[in-house]
Protein backbone atom coordinates (compact mmCIF):
# COMPACT_ATOMS: atom_id res chain seq x y z
CA UNK A 1 0.00 0.00 0.00
CA UNK A 2 1.05 3.15 -0.73
CA UNK A 3 2.09 6.00 2.26
CA UNK A 4 -1.11 7.78 3.18
CA UNK A 5 -0.31 11.68 2.80
CA UNK A 6 -2.04 14.56 3.83
CA UNK A 7 -4.69 14.64 1.51
CA UNK A 8 -4.54 18.71 1.18
CA UNK A 9 -2.03 21.57 0.21
CA UNK A 10 -0.53 24.36 2.39
CA UNK A 11 -2.12 27.89 0.99
CA UNK A 12 -1.87 29.57 4.30
CA UNK A 13 0.74 29.77 7.31
CA UNK A 14 1.14 30.27 10.42
CA UNK A 15 4.00 30.75 12.44
CA UNK A 16 4.51 28.60 15.78
CA UNK A 17 6.33 29.43 18.61
CA UNK A 18 9.90 28.85 19.66
CA UNK A 19 11.55 29.01 22.73
CA UNK A 20 14.69 27.63 24.29
CA UNK A 21 14.20 25.30 28.04
CA UNK A 22 15.35 28.03 30.06
CA UNK A 23 13.06 30.06 28.89
CA UNK A 24 10.19 27.39 28.85
CA UNK A 25 11.41 26.20 33.08
CA UNK A 26 10.41 29.81 33.52
CA UNK A 27 7.21 30.01 31.87
CA UNK A 28 6.14 26.79 33.36
CA UNK A 29 6.76 28.07 36.96
CA UNK A 30 4.74 31.19 36.10
CA UNK A 31 1.68 29.30 35.12
CA UNK A 32 1.72 26.81 37.84
CA UNK A 33 2.58 24.08 35.93
CA UNK A 34 -1.01 23.91 33.93
CA UNK A 35 -0.57 24.02 30.48
CA UNK A 36 -4.15 25.73 30.30
CA UNK A 37 -1.93 29.17 31.90
CA UNK A 38 0.51 29.37 29.34
CA UNK A 39 0.44 31.71 26.45
CA UNK A 40 -0.65 29.80 23.28
CA UNK A 41 2.29 32.19 21.92
CA UNK A 42 4.91 30.64 24.20
CA UNK A 43 3.99 26.49 22.76
CA UNK A 44 5.60 25.08 19.77
CA UNK A 45 3.40 22.04 19.05
CA UNK A 46 -0.16 22.64 20.63
CA UNK A 47 -2.44 19.35 21.16
CA UNK A 48 -4.25 20.23 24.14
CA UNK A 49 -7.29 19.82 22.69
CA UNK A 50 -8.66 19.21 19.13
CA UNK A 51 -11.43 21.50 19.28
CA UNK A 52 -11.57 24.48 17.85
CA UNK A 53 -8.07 24.49 16.45
CA UNK A 54 -9.15 22.88 12.83
CA UNK A 55 -7.35 24.65 9.70
CA UNK A 56 -10.40 25.77 7.81
CA UNK A 57 -10.50 25.25 4.02
CA UNK A 58 -10.32 27.46 1.33
CA UNK A 59 -13.71 26.34 0.68
CA UNK A 60 -14.65 27.52 4.31
CA UNK A 61 -13.33 30.78 4.07
CA UNK A 62 -15.18 31.52 0.73
CA UNK A 63 -18.42 30.26 2.70
CA UNK A 64 -17.65 33.17 5.41
CA UNK A 65 -17.51 36.16 2.56
CA UNK A 66 -21.50 34.75 1.97
CA UNK A 67 -22.72 34.37 5.58
CA UNK A 68 -25.81 36.21 5.73
CA UNK A 69 -25.78 38.26 9.46
CA UNK A 70 -29.96 38.50 9.39
CA UNK A 71 -31.35 38.47 12.47
CA UNK A 72 -33.91 36.48 11.72
CA UNK A 73 -34.58 34.46 9.01
CA UNK A 74 -30.80 34.53 7.97
CA UNK A 75 -30.32 32.38 4.49
CA UNK A 76 -27.36 30.72 6.24
CA UNK A 77 -29.09 29.18 8.75
CA UNK A 78 -31.21 26.93 6.65
CA UNK A 79 -28.20 26.43 4.77
CA UNK A 80 -26.75 25.19 8.06
CA UNK A 81 -30.26 23.18 9.30
CA UNK A 82 -30.49 21.44 5.47
CA UNK A 83 -26.83 19.86 6.03
CA UNK A 84 -27.31 18.90 9.49
CA UNK A 85 -30.57 17.20 8.90
CA UNK A 86 -29.19 15.56 6.19
CA UNK A 87 -26.56 13.77 8.28
CA UNK A 88 -28.68 13.13 11.02
CA UNK A 89 -32.25 12.86 9.83
CA UNK A 90 -33.42 15.09 13.09
CA UNK A 91 -36.51 17.55 12.92
CA UNK A 92 -35.36 20.63 14.75
CA UNK A 93 -31.99 22.24 14.33
CA UNK A 94 -30.67 24.58 16.98
CA UNK A 95 -27.98 26.21 16.82
CA UNK A 96 -25.27 26.90 19.74
CA UNK A 97 -21.94 28.84 20.29
CA UNK A 98 -20.41 25.95 21.30
CA UNK A 99 -21.45 21.88 22.34
CA UNK A 100 -21.63 23.02 26.09
CA UNK A 101 -24.48 25.54 25.43
CA UNK A 102 -26.24 22.65 24.18
CA UNK A 103 -25.58 20.47 26.75
CA UNK A 104 -26.82 23.19 29.52
CA UNK A 105 -30.21 24.08 27.49
CA UNK A 106 -30.71 20.57 27.19
CA UNK A 107 -30.15 19.01 30.82
CA UNK A 108 -31.85 22.65 32.44
CA UNK A 109 -34.49 20.90 30.44
CA UNK A 110 -34.51 17.23 31.41
CA UNK A 111 -32.20 16.79 33.94
CA UNK A 112 -32.46 17.66 38.01
CA UNK A 113 -32.48 16.78 41.44
CA UNK A 114 -32.97 12.64 41.40
CA UNK A 115 -32.79 12.36 38.26
CA UNK A 116 -29.87 9.92 36.58
CA UNK A 117 -28.18 10.51 33.22
CA UNK A 118 -26.06 7.38 31.44
CA UNK A 119 -23.24 7.55 28.78
CA UNK A 120 -20.37 5.52 28.05
CA UNK A 121 -18.50 7.96 29.67
CA UNK A 122 -19.38 11.52 30.25
CA UNK A 123 -17.56 14.26 28.82
CA UNK A 124 -16.11 16.45 31.54
CA UNK A 125 -18.44 19.41 30.09
CA UNK A 126 -21.09 16.96 30.23
CA UNK A 127 -21.13 15.98 33.63
CA UNK A 128 -20.42 19.44 34.85
CA UNK A 129 -23.91 20.43 33.36
CA UNK A 130 -25.60 17.04 34.28
CA UNK A 131 -24.39 17.81 37.73
CA UNK A 132 -24.78 21.10 37.51
CA UNK A 133 -28.74 20.19 37.26
CA UNK A 134 -29.13 18.50 40.46
CA UNK A 135 -28.65 15.04 38.32
CA UNK A 136 -25.99 12.06 38.67
CA UNK A 137 -23.97 11.32 35.49
CA UNK A 138 -23.22 7.79 35.55
CA UNK A 139 -20.64 5.88 33.33
CA UNK A 140 -21.77 2.48 31.37
CA UNK A 141 -18.78 1.96 29.22
CA UNK A 142 -17.94 -1.91 28.61
CA UNK A 143 -14.82 -3.27 31.05
CA UNK A 144 -12.81 -3.99 27.73
CA UNK A 145 -12.47 -0.09 27.84
CA UNK A 146 -10.38 -0.38 30.96
CA UNK A 147 -8.11 -2.54 29.72
CA UNK A 148 -5.49 -0.28 27.68
CA UNK A 149 -3.66 -3.31 26.22
CA UNK A 150 -6.67 -5.25 24.51
CA UNK A 151 -7.30 -4.34 20.90
CA UNK A 152 -11.12 -4.70 21.29
CA UNK A 153 -12.47 -2.56 18.18
CA UNK A 154 -15.07 -1.03 20.15
CA UNK A 155 -13.79 0.38 23.35
CA UNK A 156 -16.45 3.13 23.02
CA UNK A 157 -19.82 0.97 23.47
CA UNK A 158 -21.89 1.19 26.30
CA UNK A 159 -22.44 -2.17 28.39
CA UNK A 160 -26.08 -3.28 27.77
CA UNK A 161 -25.98 -5.49 30.81
CA UNK A 162 -24.78 -2.44 32.81
CA UNK A 163 -27.64 -0.11 31.08
CA UNK A 164 -30.36 -2.61 31.80
CA UNK A 165 -29.43 -3.05 35.51
CA UNK A 166 -28.99 0.59 36.18
CA UNK A 167 -32.63 1.22 35.01
CA UNK A 168 -34.08 -1.45 37.15
CA UNK A 169 -31.98 0.15 40.07
CA UNK A 170 -33.03 3.44 39.36
CA UNK A 171 -36.24 3.08 37.22
CA UNK A 172 -36.86 4.57 33.84
CA UNK A 173 -39.00 7.58 34.54
CA UNK A 174 -36.12 9.11 36.58
CA UNK A 175 -33.61 8.59 33.57
CA UNK A 176 -34.34 11.40 31.34
CA UNK A 177 -32.13 10.35 28.57
CA UNK A 178 -29.36 7.61 27.87
CA UNK A 179 -26.47 9.39 25.92
CA UNK A 180 -23.98 7.90 23.88
CA UNK A 181 -20.61 9.72 23.21
CA UNK A 182 -19.35 8.62 19.83
CA UNK A 183 -16.04 8.99 19.54
CA UNK A 184 -15.70 8.44 23.69
CA UNK A 185 -13.97 11.36 24.39
CA UNK A 186 -12.99 10.54 28.00
CA UNK A 187 -12.84 7.17 27.71
CA UNK A 188 -9.49 7.50 24.98
CA UNK A 189 -11.77 8.46 21.51
CA UNK A 190 -13.29 4.84 21.19
CA UNK A 191 -15.40 4.47 18.92
CA UNK A 192 -18.97 2.80 19.51
CA UNK A 193 -20.18 -0.04 16.80
CA UNK A 194 -23.17 0.37 14.70
CA UNK A 195 -24.38 -2.87 16.76
CA UNK A 196 -24.04 -1.49 19.81
CA UNK A 197 -25.89 2.14 19.05
CA UNK A 198 -28.77 -0.13 17.53
CA UNK A 199 -28.54 -1.99 21.07
CA UNK A 200 -28.33 0.80 23.21
CA UNK A 201 -31.75 2.41 21.22
CA UNK A 202 -33.66 -0.61 21.38
CA UNK A 203 -33.03 -0.76 24.82
CA UNK A 204 -34.11 3.05 25.62
CA UNK A 205 -37.36 2.37 23.43
CA UNK A 206 -38.35 -0.64 25.43
CA UNK A 207 -37.79 1.63 27.96
CA UNK A 208 -39.47 4.99 26.62
CA UNK A 209 -36.39 6.56 27.13
CA UNK A 210 -34.82 9.65 24.69
CA UNK A 211 -31.62 8.23 23.53
CA UNK A 212 -29.10 11.05 22.24
CA UNK A 213 -26.33 10.58 20.42
CA UNK A 214 -23.10 12.92 21.87
CA UNK A 215 -22.05 13.47 18.12
CA UNK A 216 -18.91 15.51 18.63
CA UNK A 217 -16.92 13.11 16.56
CA UNK A 218 -19.73 11.23 15.00
CA UNK A 219 -17.34 11.22 11.12
CA UNK A 220 -14.27 9.70 12.70
CA UNK A 221 -16.92 6.86 14.61
CA UNK A 222 -18.47 6.40 11.49
CA UNK A 223 -15.53 5.70 9.20
CA UNK A 224 -13.98 3.69 12.33
CA UNK A 225 -17.62 1.32 11.64
CA UNK A 226 -16.05 1.39 8.36
CA UNK A 227 -12.84 0.12 8.60
CA UNK A 228 -13.62 -2.82 12.02
CA UNK A 229 -17.52 -3.84 11.73
CA UNK A 230 -18.22 -6.34 9.52
CA UNK A 231 -21.12 -5.23 6.94
CA UNK A 232 -20.08 -1.63 6.81
CA UNK A 233 -17.12 -2.21 4.58
CA UNK A 234 -18.80 -0.96 1.47
CA UNK A 235 -20.68 1.82 2.80
CA UNK A 236 -19.63 4.98 2.50
CA UNK A 237 -19.05 7.49 6.01
CA UNK A 238 -22.01 9.40 5.10
CA UNK A 239 -24.48 6.34 5.22
CA UNK A 240 -22.83 4.74 7.97
CA UNK A 241 -23.10 8.27 9.93
CA UNK A 242 -26.52 8.75 8.99
CA UNK A 243 -27.45 5.18 10.15
CA UNK A 244 -26.01 6.07 13.49
CA UNK A 245 -28.31 9.06 13.70
CA UNK A 246 -31.05 7.03 12.89
CA UNK A 247 -31.36 4.97 15.81
CA UNK A 248 -31.05 8.44 17.86
CA UNK A 249 -33.92 10.54 19.05
CA UNK A 250 -31.87 13.50 19.18
CA UNK A 251 -27.90 14.67 19.38
CA UNK A 252 -25.52 17.38 20.94
CA UNK A 253 -22.71 18.32 19.11
CA UNK A 254 -19.81 20.75 19.43
CA UNK A 255 -19.15 21.61 15.82
CA UNK A 256 -15.56 22.59 17.22
CA UNK A 257 -14.74 18.95 16.27
CA UNK A 258 -15.65 17.21 13.35
CA UNK A 259 -17.51 20.09 11.82
CA UNK A 260 -14.12 22.07 11.22
CA UNK A 261 -14.97 24.86 12.86
CA UNK A 262 -13.08 27.03 15.20
CA UNK A 263 -16.83 27.78 17.26
CA UNK A 264 -19.96 26.07 17.14
CA UNK A 265 -22.64 23.45 17.74
CA UNK A 266 -26.22 22.72 17.75
CA UNK A 267 -28.73 20.88 19.42
CA UNK A 268 -30.88 18.54 17.37
CA UNK A 269 -33.81 16.89 18.08
CA UNK A 270 -37.05 14.80 17.41
CA UNK A 271 -39.75 16.27 19.93
CA UNK A 272 -41.70 18.97 19.61
CA UNK A 273 -42.16 20.04 22.79
CA UNK A 274 -38.75 20.02 24.80
CA UNK A 275 -37.36 21.78 21.02
CA UNK A 276 -40.25 24.50 21.77
CA UNK A 277 -38.73 24.57 25.18
CA UNK A 278 -34.92 25.08 24.58
CA UNK A 279 -35.54 27.80 21.66
CA UNK A 280 -37.51 29.59 24.47
CA UNK A 281 -34.10 29.05 26.99
CA UNK A 282 -32.43 29.93 23.84
CA UNK A 283 -33.32 32.88 23.14
CA UNK A 284 -33.00 33.73 26.57
CA UNK A 285 -28.82 33.12 26.92
CA UNK A 286 -28.10 32.51 23.46
CA UNK A 287 -29.80 34.34 20.31
CA UNK A 288 -32.59 34.21 18.41
CA UNK A 289 -33.42 30.34 16.98
CA UNK A 290 -32.10 31.22 13.40
CA UNK A 291 -28.52 32.06 14.87
CA UNK A 292 -28.29 31.02 18.11
CA UNK A 293 -25.06 32.09 19.52
CA UNK A 294 -23.48 32.24 16.01
CA UNK A 295 -22.53 34.81 13.28
CA UNK A 296 -24.39 33.73 9.52
CA UNK A 297 -20.49 33.56 8.22
CA UNK A 298 -19.72 30.80 10.97
CA UNK A 299 -23.08 28.84 9.79
CA UNK A 300 -21.77 29.12 6.65
CA UNK A 301 -18.20 27.80 7.36
CA UNK A 302 -19.97 24.67 9.97
CA UNK A 303 -22.12 23.59 6.98
CA UNK A 304 -19.41 23.70 4.19
CA UNK A 305 -17.42 22.03 7.54
CA UNK A 306 -19.74 19.23 8.10
CA UNK A 307 -19.72 18.39 4.20
CA UNK A 308 -15.68 18.25 4.11
CA UNK A 309 -15.64 15.81 7.42
CA UNK A 310 -16.99 13.15 5.49
CA UNK A 311 -15.01 12.84 2.88
CA UNK A 312 -13.46 9.21 2.99
CA UNK A 313 -9.68 10.77 1.78
CA UNK A 314 -9.76 12.52 4.93
CA UNK A 315 -11.05 10.34 6.88
CA UNK A 316 -8.16 7.80 6.23
CA UNK A 317 -5.94 9.70 6.77
CA UNK A 318 -6.86 11.48 9.95
CA UNK A 319 -7.02 7.97 11.73
CA UNK A 320 -3.87 7.34 10.22
CA UNK A 321 -2.46 10.01 11.97
CA UNK A 322 -3.17 8.85 15.54
CA UNK A 323 -2.26 5.40 14.49
CA UNK A 324 1.15 6.46 13.15
CA UNK A 325 1.91 8.31 16.61
CA UNK A 326 0.90 5.58 18.82
CA UNK A 327 2.74 3.22 16.86
CA UNK A 328 6.20 5.04 16.96
CA UNK A 329 5.55 5.73 20.58
CA UNK A 330 5.02 2.25 21.53
CA UNK A 331 8.37 1.30 19.98
CA UNK A 332 10.03 3.68 22.13
CA UNK A 333 8.57 1.58 24.74
CA UNK A 334 5.66 4.00 25.98
CA UNK A 335 2.62 2.38 26.43
CA UNK A 336 -0.62 3.83 24.74
CA UNK A 337 -4.17 3.40 25.33
CA UNK A 338 -5.00 0.78 22.51
CA UNK A 339 -6.04 0.75 19.67
CA UNK A 340 -5.78 4.40 19.17
CA UNK A 341 -8.56 6.69 19.14
CA UNK A 342 -9.60 8.91 16.10
CA UNK A 343 -8.46 12.20 17.49
CA UNK A 344 -5.62 11.73 20.01
CA UNK A 345 -3.33 9.54 21.43
CA UNK A 346 -3.47 8.72 24.93
CA UNK A 347 -0.51 8.21 26.61
CA UNK A 348 0.02 6.12 30.20
CA UNK A 349 1.28 8.51 32.96
CA UNK A 350 0.60 5.43 35.30
CA UNK A 351 2.74 3.10 33.86
CA UNK A 352 5.22 6.05 32.55
CA UNK A 353 6.02 7.09 36.01
CA UNK A 354 5.10 4.47 38.34
CA UNK A 355 7.12 5.93 40.79
CA UNK A 356 4.41 8.59 41.25
CA UNK A 357 1.07 8.23 43.43
CA UNK A 358 -2.04 9.47 41.42
CA UNK A 359 -2.28 11.82 44.28
CA UNK A 360 0.77 13.50 43.39
CA UNK A 361 -0.50 13.28 39.68
CA UNK A 362 1.71 11.61 37.29
CA UNK A 363 0.31 12.65 33.85
CA UNK A 364 0.23 16.45 34.88
CA UNK A 365 3.87 15.93 35.27
CA UNK A 366 4.24 14.51 32.10
CA UNK A 367 2.52 17.36 30.63
CA UNK A 368 4.74 19.94 32.21
CA UNK A 369 7.97 17.12 31.09
CA UNK A 370 7.13 17.68 27.63
CA UNK A 371 6.85 21.30 27.78
CA UNK A 372 9.60 21.65 29.55
CA UNK A 373 11.12 19.86 26.98
CA UNK A 374 9.96 20.34 23.56
CA UNK A 375 7.51 23.25 23.99
CA UNK A 376 4.71 20.60 23.15
CA UNK A 377 1.29 20.99 25.16
CA UNK A 378 -0.95 18.71 26.13
CA UNK A 379 -3.69 17.48 28.71
CA UNK A 380 -3.98 15.78 31.42
CA UNK A 381 -6.91 13.45 31.84
CA UNK A 382 -6.81 11.76 35.40
CA UNK A 383 -7.11 12.52 38.52
CA UNK A 384 -6.75 16.29 38.15
CA UNK A 385 -9.66 16.40 36.24
CA UNK A 386 -11.18 13.13 37.10
CA UNK A 387 -10.64 12.81 40.61
CA UNK A 388 -13.43 13.19 43.19
CA UNK A 389 -13.47 14.90 46.34
CA UNK A 390 -14.11 12.79 49.69
CA UNK A 391 -17.61 14.13 50.66
CA UNK A 392 -16.94 14.74 54.82
CA UNK A 393 -12.58 15.21 54.51
CA UNK A 394 -12.40 17.15 51.26
CA UNK A 395 -9.71 14.60 50.19
CA UNK A 396 -8.78 13.74 46.87
CA UNK A 397 -10.05 10.28 45.66
CA UNK A 398 -7.83 9.08 42.71
CA UNK A 399 -8.64 8.62 39.36
CA UNK A 400 -8.85 5.26 37.47
CA UNK A 401 -6.77 6.40 35.30
CA UNK A 402 -4.23 8.77 34.96
CA UNK A 403 -3.81 9.61 31.05
CA UNK A 404 -1.87 12.32 28.78
CA UNK A 405 -4.17 13.26 25.85
CA UNK A 406 -2.47 14.26 22.87
CA UNK A 407 -4.84 15.67 20.84
CA UNK A 408 -4.48 16.09 16.99
CA UNK A 409 -5.94 19.69 15.55
CA UNK A 410 -7.14 18.90 11.92
CA UNK A 411 -5.61 19.56 8.82
CA UNK A 412 -2.86 21.73 11.12
CA UNK A 413 0.67 19.37 11.58
CA UNK A 414 2.10 17.93 9.05
CA UNK A 415 4.14 14.66 9.60
CA UNK A 416 7.55 16.34 10.27
CA UNK A 417 6.00 17.97 13.55
CA UNK A 418 5.26 14.75 14.51
CA UNK A 419 7.91 13.34 14.66
CA UNK A 420 9.85 16.05 16.25
CA UNK A 421 6.90 15.29 19.00
CA UNK A 422 8.48 11.06 19.10
CA UNK A 423 12.18 13.07 19.37
CA UNK A 424 10.67 14.61 22.12
CA UNK A 425 8.86 11.75 23.95
CA UNK A 426 12.17 9.80 24.21
CA UNK A 427 13.81 12.00 25.74
CA UNK A 428 11.26 12.45 28.51
CA UNK A 429 11.04 8.87 28.65
CA UNK A 430 14.97 8.11 28.92
CA UNK A 431 14.54 9.99 32.12
CA UNK A 432 12.17 9.09 33.70
CA UNK A 433 13.29 7.64 36.60
CA UNK A 434 13.94 11.19 38.18
CA UNK A 435 10.25 12.44 38.20
CA UNK A 436 8.86 13.61 41.35
CA UNK A 437 5.16 14.53 41.32
CA UNK A 438 3.23 17.78 41.80
CA UNK A 439 0.76 19.11 44.30
CA UNK A 440 -1.90 21.41 44.37
CA UNK A 441 -1.92 24.58 45.88
CA UNK A 442 -5.23 26.39 44.18
CA UNK A 443 -8.47 25.12 42.52
CA UNK A 444 -11.96 25.96 41.89
CA UNK A 445 -14.65 23.73 42.80
CA UNK A 446 -15.62 22.81 39.35
CA UNK A 447 -13.79 21.73 36.23
CA UNK A 448 -10.68 22.39 38.72
CA UNK A 449 -8.37 21.35 35.58
CA UNK A 450 -8.57 24.93 33.38
CA UNK A 451 -7.18 26.37 36.67
CA UNK A 452 -5.60 24.83 39.16
CA UNK A 453 -2.23 26.12 40.43
CA UNK A 454 0.40 23.12 40.65
CA UNK A 455 4.04 22.97 42.87
CA UNK A 456 6.32 20.59 42.11
CA UNK A 457 7.06 18.22 45.24
CA UNK A 458 10.68 18.06 46.40
C1 LIG B 1 -15.81 19.03 23.27
C2 LIG B 1 -16.82 18.12 23.75
C3 LIG B 1 -17.98 18.59 24.36
C4 LIG B 1 -18.22 20.06 24.68
O1 LIG B 1 -18.13 20.89 23.58
P1 LIG B 1 -17.56 22.39 23.68
O2 LIG B 1 -17.70 22.89 22.29
O3 LIG B 1 -16.16 22.31 24.15
O4 LIG B 1 -18.42 23.14 24.64
C5 LIG B 1 -18.93 17.66 24.74
N1 LIG B 1 -18.75 16.34 24.54
C6 LIG B 1 -17.63 15.86 23.96
C7 LIG B 1 -17.48 14.39 23.74
C8 LIG B 1 -16.63 16.72 23.55
O5 LIG B 1 -15.53 16.22 22.99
Amino acid sequence: MKEIIEPFRIKVVEPIGFTDQAERERILGEAHYNPFLIPADKILIDLLTDSGTSAMSAAQWGAVMVGDESYAGSRSFFRFEKVVRDITGLKHVIPVHQGRAAERLLFGLIGGVGRHVPNNNHFDTTRANVEFSGATADDLVVDEAKDFDSDYPFKGNLDPNKLRAYIRTNAARSIPVIMLTVTNNAGGGQPASMANIREVSEIARENAIPFFLDACRFAENAYFIKLREPGYEHKSAKEIAQEMFSHADGATMSLKKDGFGNIGGFLALNADVLAEKARNLLILTEGFPTYGGLAGRDLEALATGLEEVLDERYLEYRLACSRYLADHLTEIGIHVVQPPGGHAVYVDAKRFYPQIDSLQFPAQRLVAEIYSKGGVRAAEIGTVMFGKKDQTTGADIPSDKELVRLALPRRVYTQAHINYLIEIFAEVFAEREAARGLRIVQESPMLRHFTAHFKPIT
